[in-house]
């Protein structure tokens, strides 16, 4: 998505240990023209394909899930890090090592929001090593939901991740795809 790799270019800081910081469009400040194309863009790849549910992961998945549901005309539902009180029973839960903070969260869904009969478009800000999008897999295929593919915004090409998702047997959609972020300098992978 061209638009979105200019904003990277344009925007997007690399921090030590290839990480890229977006939050002046993505991850914290959010804008939301930019968020509204991005939701047209996962519409226009899924849009035939039966979509009852996006999931995705708290907190900066939340404003492009939200987007994509918006456009796929379905709900969206967005796996909390902790259990709080109000979200004490009837809960699917996934372990999820974060790459950025190092360490491991539960993740939670309620039972109420995905069943069998959902099929599933997974979404989140990035792809790293896969750990993210995998535990929000683990809580549908507990629901006994279909997962029909996973939706990245930024996809860390140099990193495992695709490559876990794909040897088990998920599709994944990536709207720009980062080959190497060398030298501070952002490159994308050529399609
Ligand atoms: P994974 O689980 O694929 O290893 O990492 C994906 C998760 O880690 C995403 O939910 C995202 O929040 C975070 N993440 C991974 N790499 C980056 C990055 O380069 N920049 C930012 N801002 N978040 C990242």
């Amino acid at each position: 998505m061209k638009q979105l790799m200019d904003r990277i270019k344009q925007d997007g800081r690399v921090l030590k240990e290839n990480v890229l910081k977006v939050d002046s469009f993505l991850t914290h400040q959010v804008d939301p023209e930019l968020m509204s194309d991005i939701g047209k863009e996962f519409a226009k790849q899924y849009q035939h394909r039966n979509i009852t549910k996006v999931v995705t992961i708290e907190s900066s998945g939340i404003a492009p899930a939200a987007f994509a549901g918006l456009a796929l005309g379905v709900p969206v539902i967005f796996a909390r890090k902790q259990k709080s009180l109000t979200m004490n029973q009837e809960l699917l839960t996934a372990e999820v090592y974060s790459f950025t903070k190092q360490e491991t969260n539960t993740i939670a869904i309620s039972e109420r929001f995905l069943n069998s009969e959902d099929n599933v478009l997974v979404i989140d800000d990035f792809l790293a090593n896969g750990q993210a999008a995998l535990g929000l897999i683990e809580l549908c295929q507990q629901a006994g939901a279909h997962v029909e593919a996973i939706g990245i915004v930024i996809e860390k090409a140099f990193q495992t991740g695709r490559k876990l998702l794909e040897d088990k047997g998920f599709e994944v959609y990536s709207l720009a795809r980062i080959q190497s972020l060398e030298n501070n300098h952002v490159s994308f992978v050529e399609d």
